[in-house]
């Protein structure tokens, strides 16, 4: 079993000020595989103390120095990814496979677009010609602290860990509890590229511990959060009194817009896209919204789809999917199927129950329900797990309506081979982003929501500027 019971403060690992162990569970197993510590306040003042010192030095380390650390990082990333990928899929689940391509590769790819943009990145720029002498200063926040989920780990932790090293801020990291092992190994990484010491800190603990304490400490000039909307809701309301800047990434119900023009493989697309991370991820496409003319159609070949998704130990290489990252999600998934049968949706496939075939593990049916109607629990909920809500409509109109019906905004779906019918639905649709017939975002889009989904954007040239304060100086010249 592996012990990584101490935190990275100040450039050392060191053991937490007092103990408190927690385990960290196997998800395809339900076996303990980790121990960390869950830190106190002594720790998250050492980490914030450490950080606060280190950003003068830092902030003014000058911009080529920085990105040649980072771009040590990346190499090492690389070197370390099956290292990596094997972490994650102990700690969350996502299936081999997954984890090497994915959920790593999301990681480096998020590295080499930063350091891409970092380089263009015009950090001081004149107001212009109208104003001689006027000039605007781009400058590093300050003490970020940067609190993770459990279930995108790396992708999360580089989208804001990399913009914030690249401008200048120092920063504490504070992963998952649920989910700590990658970022520790990520610590390890941060230490061989040889950033200095104090710039960035990693402290493991809870939301009511380490989480709280770094939402309300006063040295803390900026929290960058990604979770659920009622973490957000609480870190928002604690980071208030300090008027410290919050940047909140939170969850979402994406609408999957199928037209009867869609393409021929949008449903199967669409299934698997549900499924994929056993459905943990927050801008899968979880409402399948089917114009009636192919609805019944559309059922049949959902059904098959889920019918046929394999479920398995996440460590087995080959194509299924894993299982759910812990006891408490599980059980949140189960009461949301049931509530969905019980509510009257017509359950094609999967249901209540653990995966046929095993004995332990968090192991949740790949579900599809049909006739689901946008009041019922289940077309409204952030379930997380691998369950497919779909929606009959029959106007264009009653489509954007549906798909709008949510107070989430993060990703919506839309497939269509009209091109004017599908920028039309795009522009109508209240999300911060839109996937249409299959096109997956490009490297650097801004990753964000509209609505309870959150208000920041990570990545590219968008998730350098969340990281940074605008100054104006006059007499510049
Ligand atoms: P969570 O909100 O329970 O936990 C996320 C992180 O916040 C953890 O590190 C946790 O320890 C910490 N935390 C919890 N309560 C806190 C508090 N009061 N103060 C400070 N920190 C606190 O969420 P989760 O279960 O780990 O992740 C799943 C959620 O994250 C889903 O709702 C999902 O949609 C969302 N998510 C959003 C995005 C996005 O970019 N929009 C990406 C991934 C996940």
């Amino acid at each position: 079993m592996l012990d990584r019971r101490n935190f990275y403060i100040n450039g050392e690992w060191v053991a937490p000020s007092q103990p408190n162990d927690f385990d960290v569970i196997n998800p395809s197993t339900e076996e303990k595989c980790a121990v960390i510590s869950l830190g106190s306040e002594a720790d998250t003042n050492a980490a914030v103390a450490a950080a606060k010192e280190a950003f003068v030095p830092w902030m003014m380390t000058p911009h080529a120095e920085r990105i040649e650390l980072l771009e040590k990082l990346l190499e090492i990333y690389v070197a370390r990814g099956a290292e990596m990928a094997e972490a994650i899929t102990m700690e969350m689940g996502a299936p081999a496979a997954l984890s090497q391509a994915a959920q790593v590769g999301a990681g480096a790819g998020h590295i080499k677009t930063f350091i891409k943009e970092l380089k263009d990145f015009e950090f001081d720029r004149p107001l212009g010609d109208h104003a001689p002498g006027a000039q605007i200063l781009l400058e590093p926040v300050g003490v970020c602290a940067l609190i993770t989920p459990w279930n995108w780990p790396m992708n999360q932790v580089t989208l804001k860990v990399i913009p914030a090293l690249g401008v200048g801020c120092t920063m504490v990291l504070k992963p998952s509890e649920v989910a700590p092992l990658s970022s520790a190994l990520f610590a390890e990484m941060v230490h061989e590229a040889g950033f200095p010491a104090g710039v960035f800190n990693m402290v493991q603990g809870d939301g009511v511990g380490v989480g709280t304490q770094l939402s309300g400490h006063p040295d803390v000039n900026m929290v960058s959060f990604t979770g659920s909307t009622r973490a957000g809701v609480a870190i928002t309301k604690n980071a208030a009194d300090t008027v410290k800047r919050v940047a909140l990434e939170l969850g979402g119900k994406g609408a999957n817009i199928v037209f009867a023009d869609a393409d021929e493989k949008a449903v199967v697309r669409g299934v698997r896209g549900c499924f994929m991370n056993s459905g943990q991820s927050c801008n899968a496409p979880t409402r399948m919204l089917v114009e009636r003319s192919i609805y019944d159609d559309a059922v049949a070949t959902a059904q098959t789809v889920a019918e046929q998704t394999a479920v398995d130990n996440a460590s087995l290489e080959g194509r299924h999917i894993g299982p759910v990252v812990s006891q408490l999600q599980y059980d949140k998934i189960q009461g949301l199927i049931e509530t969905g049968v019980s509510e009257g949706a017509r359950l094609l496939a999967g249901g209540p129950g653990r995966a046929d075939g095993h004995d332990a593990g968090y192991f949740v049916k790949p579900t599809v329900f049909a006739d689901v109607s946008p009041d019922m629990t289940i077309a409204n909920e952030e379930i997380f797990g691998p369950v497919l809500s779909m929606i009959p409509f029959d106007t264009e109109e009653e489509a954007i309506q549906i798909a709008n019906d949510t107070l989430y905004g993060l990703t919506n779906y839309v497939q269509t081979q009209d091109t004017e019918k599908a920028r039309r639905v795009a522009r109508q649709l209240r999300s911060g982003m839109v996937e249409m017939n299959g096109q997956s975002r490009g490297a650097g889009a801004p990753f964000g929501g509209y609505g309870q989904s959150g208000n920041g954007r990570e990545g590219g040239v968008w998730g350098i500027e969340d990281f940074l304060e605008v100054k104006s100086v006059s007499g510049w010249e």
